[in-house]
């Protein structure tokens, strides 16, 4: 039953029908064990026709304008023949119920064009639970014939480090700011960073917007390059009147084609599939440990001496860990 339904999925995404496309990422997203064979069968049958886009990975702050500059990116990639998946990783949406990303009204034009394929952010609560499973969507989506996949972000938490591992270019978003402000962006994401985007340097935020960028490219030579043989560039745009928006299209192919050329892209993602695999088998490991209710029971009791502070964390989980060894 499962092998009809999910080679029957799997063939609708690789002819490109963005129904089967939406209904395949939904259920890599359900965390329902009955889904799980399902999900991994779709992915089988679809590996073998993935990997042939260019996945760019973009983050910045809520307000920054990135769906104002995905908007233009994807619109000017359209116009180059490129098909373009946007997938949205908000770590709101999953907590709290409600998405920084708001993604009803965000890429309206884009969303409505046949070549292109949005996918809002995974809704908190629907039944099942959702997980976002942003990497085996990429892989959908480059199955179903989409080249120029965007994974946008907000600079929450660890997202941007989990996109930047899953992309063959990080891309980080600015907007005109005071140089004190260029301090607080993580150390970690400059060391990642392959491409820095100043955005909104337009009107009275022109002359801001250009310091902003040189300050930035200052800072970045402190920061070890991520990508051999590369130079960060900083690039100053305007999303909303479409300027310096081809400077960096044009960027982007330039970084592409000098890290397929040289091996580097394939290197990296064999990186990324291997750490793909822990991840899975981190996860599954934490699930199956707590299926068991007296070591939830047990689990709870120490969460909360280490809580009050009776009793370390590395204590608690050593005496969890042994809990479930004495019980097996
Ligand atoms: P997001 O939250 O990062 O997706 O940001 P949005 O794309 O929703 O943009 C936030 C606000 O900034 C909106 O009011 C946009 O109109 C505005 N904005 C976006 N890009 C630009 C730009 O290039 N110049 C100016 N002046 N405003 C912009």
């Amino acid at each position: 039953m499962t092998t009809n339904v999910s080679k029957g999925l799997a063939q609708a995404v690789l002819r490109g029908d963005r129904r089967a496309l939406s209904r395949a990422i939904t259920l890599v997203e359900s965390r329902r064990s009955e889904d799980r064979d399902c999900a991994e069968a779709v992915l089988s049958e679809v590996l073998p026709n993935a990997g042939s886009s260019l996945r760019i990975g973009l983050t910045g702050v809520p307000g920054v304008g990135k769906s104002t500059l995905i908007e233009s990116l994807g619109n000017l990639a359209l116009s180059r023949g490129h098909r373009v998946a946007v997938l949205s990783v908000d770590p709101s949406s999953v907590v709290g119920g409600g998405s920084i990303l708001a993604d009803k009204t965000r890429m309206v034009t884009l969303a409505r064009k046949p070549e292109a394929f949005v996918r809002p952010s995974p809704a908190a609560g629907r039944s099942g639970g959702v997980a976002p499973a942003t990497r085996e969507a990429v892989y959908l989506c480059e199955a179903a014939g989409f080249d120029f996949i965007i994974v946008e972000t907000v600079g929450v938490g660890q997202t941007e480090l989990q996109v930047a591992s899953m992309t063959d270019i990080f891309v980080l978003l600015l907007q005109p700011t005071a140089g004190d402000e260029l301090q607080g962006i993580k150390r970690g994401v400059m060391e990642l960073v392959d491409l820095v985007v100043v955005n909104k340097c337009d009107g009275d935020l022109a002359a801001l917007g250009q310091r902003t960028a040189a300050e930035f490219q200052q800072a970045l030579r402190l920061v070890p390059a991520h990508t051999v043989g590369w130079t960060v560039p900083v690039i100053a745009v305007s999303a909303l009147l479409d300027e310096g928006i081809d400077d960096m299209l044009i960027t982007i192919e330039r970084f592409e084609k000098g890290v397929r050329g040289s091996g580097q892209l394939d290197r990296r993602r064999h990186v990324q599939a291997r750490e793909w695999m822990w991840q899975e088998v981190r996860e599954c490991l934490v699930e199956r440990f707590l299926e068991d209710a007296s070591t939830q029971l047990r689990a709870r009791q120490l969460e909360e001496a280490v809580a009050a502070g009776s009793l370390s964390g590395m204590a608690g989980a050593r005496k969890l860990l042994d809990h479930s060894s004495d019980s097996s």
